[in-house]
Formats: structure tokens, sequence, C-alpha cells
């Protein structure tokens, strides 16, 4: 399937010369949604997943539906004072000053296959980010599993010593 028909080109957004692209056309396409999730569930079926984390929020929406696809379990990874028990949690940088995620810390058992999904990556902080928690809970990140990667920005870098699986590239 042509994803990138699927995908909205917004140019000056959140700021003036960065061009964002919007996975929402794709979410409201029951068959390119469909299709897409059946995509990354193949890939993680062969890598044989037993869980699936996402980042706080589109990590979400792509990651839920490809842990029902194969009857495994969703842990997320969130932002500060969203999840009300003990949390481990990891500080990255962002193109100005610094974010924080959270999970919970049974989210994930020692010795678990997991994939690490989001909708996109650009610089690779924020899918670093979380490939670190799952590792302090113990689990072994398989994979990662993105919609989108932006090409120029090197987040590929950031993750070299993990296999990586994209449906569209920029
Ligand atoms: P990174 O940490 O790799 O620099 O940025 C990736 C994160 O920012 C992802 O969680 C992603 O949802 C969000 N993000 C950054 N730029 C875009 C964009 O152009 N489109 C979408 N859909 N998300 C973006």
């Amino acid at each position: 399937m042509d994803y990138k028909q699927f995908v909205a080109d917004v140019p000056d957004f959140p700021e003036k010369g960065v061009t964002f692209r919007d996975i929402s056309p794709l979410m409201e396409d029951g068959e390119a949604y469909s299709q897409a999730t059946n995509d990354i569930a193949h890939y993680a079926a062969d890598k044989g997943v037993e869980m699936i984390c996402g980042p706080e929020a589109r990590g979400f929406i792509v990651g839920c539906p490809v842990a029902y696809k194969l009857g495994v379990g969703f842990a997320p990874a969130r932002k500060k004072g969203k999840l009300p028990r003990e949390t481990v949690s990891v500080s990255y940088n962002l193109e100005y000053g610094k974010a924080s995620l959270y999970m919970h810390k049974d989210a994930v058992k020692p010795g678990q296959k997991v994939l690490v999904v989001d909708d996109l990556m650009a610089t690779g902080g924020t899918i670093a980010a979380t490939i670190e928690l799952v590792e302090k809970l113990g689990g072994i990140v398989v994979g990662t599993a993105f919609l989108i990667e932006l090409r120029d920005l090197h987040g590929r870098d950031k993750i070299k010593d993990y296999d990586m699986f994209t449906l569209m590239q920029y």
C-alpha cells in the first residue's frame, strides 16, 4: 500500500520552517490503519515479541492495535505525573530543553521480548528514552517499529544496535 497518500504534510507546524507529517488521515482510513497494523504485527511476530511499549501519545495509536492483533500486552511510556504507581524514569534532550518519560516499575517482566513503537522517528531521542526504560525494567528490546522515519535527522544512529522497521521514509 502507498501509505504516503494518507499522510498530510503541514508546512510551518509547530513552528516556521518545520514540515509536520500528520498521520491522522491514515488512522481515519480503516483499510490503511488496519494494513499498517498488520504490517507491523507481521514484523513483531517474526521477532517473537511478547510485549509492546510505546511513548505518549501517538505511540499508543500505533502500538495498541498491534498488541491486540498479536494477543500480547501493551505498556505505555508516559510523561511526568500520569502514572499512579511506582515508576522508573529517563530524562532526555529535546531540541530546546529536557523531557522525561516514565513507566510503571512492573510494566515489563525481566527477560520479556519487547517491541518499541512510535508513529515517527525524528532525532531518535524519544525512542532511545523508551528503549532505556524498557531495559531498566529488564526487558529485551528485539525490535523497533515506526510508521515514519525522517532520515535527514539521523535518528537511526541513536538506536543503531536495534533492528528497525518503518513503513515510510522521508
Ligand atoms: P524525536 O524524539 O525522534 O526527535 O521525535 C519523535 C517524537 O516527536 C515522536 O513521539 C513523534 O510523535 C513526535 N514528532 C516529531 N515530529 C513529528 C511529525 O512531523 N509528525 C508526527 N506525527 N510526530 C512527530
